[in-house]
């Protein structure tokens, strides 16, 4: 088969880890008798040095006429100064938006590999955990109302939160499929005790959850949910939730798992074109130097694999191969922490993660 990609490697250590990625795609399309097209668009602050806009319309038209994208990250200090509409990052919610991505998905795993470096206790990891979360990415509190006005205290600010049924639903199901595919466990996490909204929510997913019998359902509060995850992540499968509480629950996920050049992503829409990325930004602080974890972006081709062309095996390939370079004891300088070692360089670990392929 031939897919087309779209690469957006953006600033910093993007280009690094891309091209990783590339390489590793290359190696598993031999392998399986598949081609993978590459073409590269600017997006974030090269797209504003090149075009003056961080989001260039003809990254959009490259974007829509591939089969997936592959990004690495944006921003860095050059362009901090600049005001919010024309930062790089602003460039991310146009993408999201111009390729109606409405789903966030982040795994957060724990390589048993590297349980040293998360920061929860010996105890509470020693069983693993391998959780997945679902964040609704185009709707909620970030994209309601909002504004100043005079109240009752004086001068105020207001951000609204607002859901739809048909926007509840379509994340539902993206949720409740995601379960059927792995242990067919659902929380969805909302906030039904205050807000109308997740009281909305809850009433919608309760009903989904009668469609779907076979998938062991349950609601929790993200006062809860938030304690839950670092006291006992393991018994977390799948979790379905809003934009805001999405945002902030994945990043504590990440944190457990300790090491942020690790973890991947995929946002999805109604069409099988999704975006992939690692959840890391440009690390500036390293950029140009070889120096960056190429895994996180590596493991976010896997998933393009698996939700956007349904290569399943080709995928898993990606994830065992990785998952023995880390057996074998080879680490990046971010997973080596204080613990000291020699350090591979990104193309050293490329290397390594092509030879197990
Ligand atoms: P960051 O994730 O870029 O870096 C945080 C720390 O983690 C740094 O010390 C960095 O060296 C390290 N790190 C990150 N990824 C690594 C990897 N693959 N290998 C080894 N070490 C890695 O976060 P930041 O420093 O807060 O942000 C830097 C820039 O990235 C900012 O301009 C920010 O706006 C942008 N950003 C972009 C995205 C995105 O493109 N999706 C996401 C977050 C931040």
């Amino acid at each position: 088969m031939k897919y087309s990609i779209a690469l957006l490697k953006g600033d910093g250590i993007g280009p690094e880890i891309v091209d990783s990625a590339v390489e590793v795609l290359k190696k598993v399309g031999a392998k399986y008798g598949h081609e993978f097209e590459f073409t590269p668009y600017l997006i974030g602050g090269c797209a504003i040095d090149a075009t003056g806009e961080p989001l260039p319309e003809e990254t959009v038209k490259g974007c829509l006429a591939s089969d997936s994208v592959l990004l690495g990250a944006v921003g860095g200090p050059k362009w901090d100064n600049l005001p919010g509409g024309k930062r790089p990052e602003k460039a991310l919610l146009g993408i999201r938006s111009a390729l109606g991505l409405f789903t966030n998905l982040r795994p957060a795993k724990l390589y048993p590999a590297l349980k040293n470096a998360s920061p929860l206790r010996a105890d509470i990891v020693a069983g693993g955990f391998e959780l997945m979360i679902v964040r609704e990415l185009t709707g909620g509190i970030y994209f309601g109302e909002r504004g100043r006005r005079e109240g009752k205290y004086g001068p105020e600010a207001f951000d609204t939160e607002a859901y739809s049924r048909m926007e509840i639903e379509r994340i539902g199901r993206v949720a409740f499929e995601t379960a059927m595919k792995r242990n067919r466990k659902l929380v969805s996490i909302d906030k039904a005790n205050v807000l109308e909204t997740s009281r909305l929510w809850r009433e919608i997913m309760h009903e989904m959850s009668k469609e779907y019998s076979e998938v062991e359902y349950s609601d929790m509060l993200v006062d809860n949910a938030a304690m839950q995850l670092v006291r006992n992540p393991g018994q977390f499968d799948v979790i379905v939730t809003s934009n805001m509480f999405g945002d902030i629950l994945s990043d504590e996920a990440s944190q457990i798992t300790g090491s942020i050049g690790m973890l991947a992503s995929a946002s999805l829409g109604s069409t099988k074109r999704g975006m992939y990325e690692p959840i890391h930004g440009s690390a500036p602080d390293i950029a140009g130097q070889n120096k960056a974890n190429p895994i996180a972006t590596v493991l976010s081709a896997a998933m393009m694999l698996r939700y956007s062309f349904d290569l399943k095996e080709e995928a898993d390939c990606i994830e065992k191969a990785v998952d023995a370079v880390l057996e074998k004891g080879f680490r990046t300088a971010d997973l080596l922490g204080t613990s000291g070692g020699n350090a591979l360089s990104c193309t050293e670990m490329t290397e390594k993660i092509l030879e197990n392929i």
